[in-house]
């Protein structure tokens, strides 16, 4: 899958250009932004270029600029750099990114009848399937950066395919009827036997996450205190921007009202410690991801949740493994390094778990988006195919949106939406 050029993700520019036609912003600004965002993320293109290329439609669309770019700071300009302020003068005038008020004068237009597309591409790196990353942690890390850093370990030696992650992340979050925010995708793989492999992905909590660069209104940011990537739901307009800057897929726009209404959504787990709405389901009309199970980290469902998420709880097969990439001791980064070791993966109390392979891949990597979550096992390769996994969806109370493109014929890990 190349990183330069491509539409925004890989192939599916068809599709995310009719997705983007569902809601009443503009189409062409949400895909040249995405594909763009992708190029600032692989090094392509500089922020600073990237913000004023897209700051007067901007402006223009949505009234507003706030998204999460990192521009040079005019008061750090060098004074023999005479050009400095000239660069990035025009881009930052009229724009008070502070300004959570201007966010929300932003006007709600609206979103348009549902759809039921399926969008996406594969979550497949370049590099040779099998191969070691090399990146000597689970974020390339090894452990040893300042604060904290949630991310994951995920084995897939270990996923037998049984969708427990699934549901506990459902349920937990109130998701409604297809919105999976963890998805285990069931495929098989040209040189890795006749074996189905299972990819279970969550979002990906990118450091260098192009989905937070295009968010006219800022509601998808990056916490700065922990990393974690998050929507703010009062502020988000539902533009769709986010979905189709994110190469992974893991986006899921409410449509209409969400199953379980906000009666019954326990309060204390939507907001986060500063104050902002990122927990739980999304309200209608707002973009819904994965969220690293924010209300644990933040202590709201007691100390003991803290470094732990629902789907890893729910893991019977010892596959997902999250915690503080920056700290050695933490469950992603001792995985890892039990895995390096060489040890034999324990196939007596689990007979359905793979040979042991210290292999390790983060998805796309090349694309600079800098995952926080790294997988033990074989990478898909680009001949990939998702077949029928061994539970079916239904059978566990769960839709698959992504059936239309698994009907296709292409193997993908696209986002889609909720009904
Ligand atoms: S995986 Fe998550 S953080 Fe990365 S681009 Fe997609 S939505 Fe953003
Ligand atoms: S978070 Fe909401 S407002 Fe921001 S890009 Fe995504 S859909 Fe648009
Ligand atoms: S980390 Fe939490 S929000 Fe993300 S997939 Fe797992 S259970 Fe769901």
């Amino acid at each position: 899958m190349s990183t330069d050029e491509s539409p925004p993700p890989g192939d599916d520019e068809e599709r995310y250009r009719r997705l983007l036609d569902e809601t009443e912003y503009d189409t062409e600004l949400g895909l040249e932004m995405g594909r763009d965002a992708q190029r600032v993320s692989a090094g392509e293109l500089s922020e600073l270029e990237f913000y004023r290329r897209y700051h007067d439609r901007i402006v223009e669309e949505f009234d507003i600029d706030d998204r999460e770019i990192d521009l040079p700071d005019p008061d750090e300009a060098d004074p023999d750099d005479v050009g400095f302020l000239d660069r990035i003068g025009s881009a930052l005038e009229g724009v008070d990114p502070e300004s959570d008020e201007s966010r929300r004068s932003v006007m709600k237009k609206g979103t348009a009848a549902a759809g039921a597309l399926a969008v996406g591409g594969w979550g497949t790196a370049q590099n040779a399937a099998g191969q070691d990353d090399g990146s000597g942690g689970a974020a390339g890390g090894g452990g040893e950066g300042e604060g904290t850093r949630w991310g994951m370990t995920i084995n897939l030696n270990n996923c037998d395919g049984c969708l427990a992650c699934m549901v506990a992340c459902n349920q937990e979050h109130n998701l409604s009827r297809g919105a999976n925010w963890m998805y285990v995708f069931a495929f098989e793989d040209e040189g890795q036997g006749d074996e189905t492999n299972f990819l279970p992905r969550t979002c990906q909590h990118c450091t260098d996450s192009p989905c937070t660069k295009v968010c006219p209104v800022g509601a998808r940011h990056t916490r700065e205190e922990d990393g974690l990537v998050l929507t703010d739901y009062d502020i988000c307009i539902g533009c769709r921007y986010c979905e189709v800057s994110c190469p992974y897929g893991v986006n899921y726009f409410q449509w209409g009202e969400p199953d379980v209404p906000e009666s019954e959504v326990d309060d204390d787990h939507q907001i986060d410690d500063r104050g902002r709405w990122v927990g739980s389901r999304p309200p209608e009309g707002v973009m819904g991801k994965c969220t690293f199970c924010v209300d644990r980290q933040d202590g709201q469902m007691g100390e003991e949740k803290i470094g732990t998420t629902a789907c890893e709880e729910a893991c019977t097969m010892d596959a997902v493994h999250f915690g503080d990439l920056n700290d050695p001791e933490s469950a992603p980064n001792q995985h890892l390094s039990q895995y390096r070791d060489g040890q034999e993966n324990d196939r007596s109390e689990f007979p359905n778990r793979k040979e042991h392979t210290v292999s390790t891949f983060k998805l796309m990597e090349e694309r600079g988006t800098e995952p926080n979550v790294t997988f033990v096992g074989n990478e898909p390769s680009p001949h990939a195919e998702q077949v029928e996994g061994p539970v079916a969806y239904e059978d566990m109370g769960l839709t698959d949106n992504r059936k239309e493109v698994l009907d296709e014929g292409a193997a993908a890990t696209q986002g889609g939406e909720s009904a």
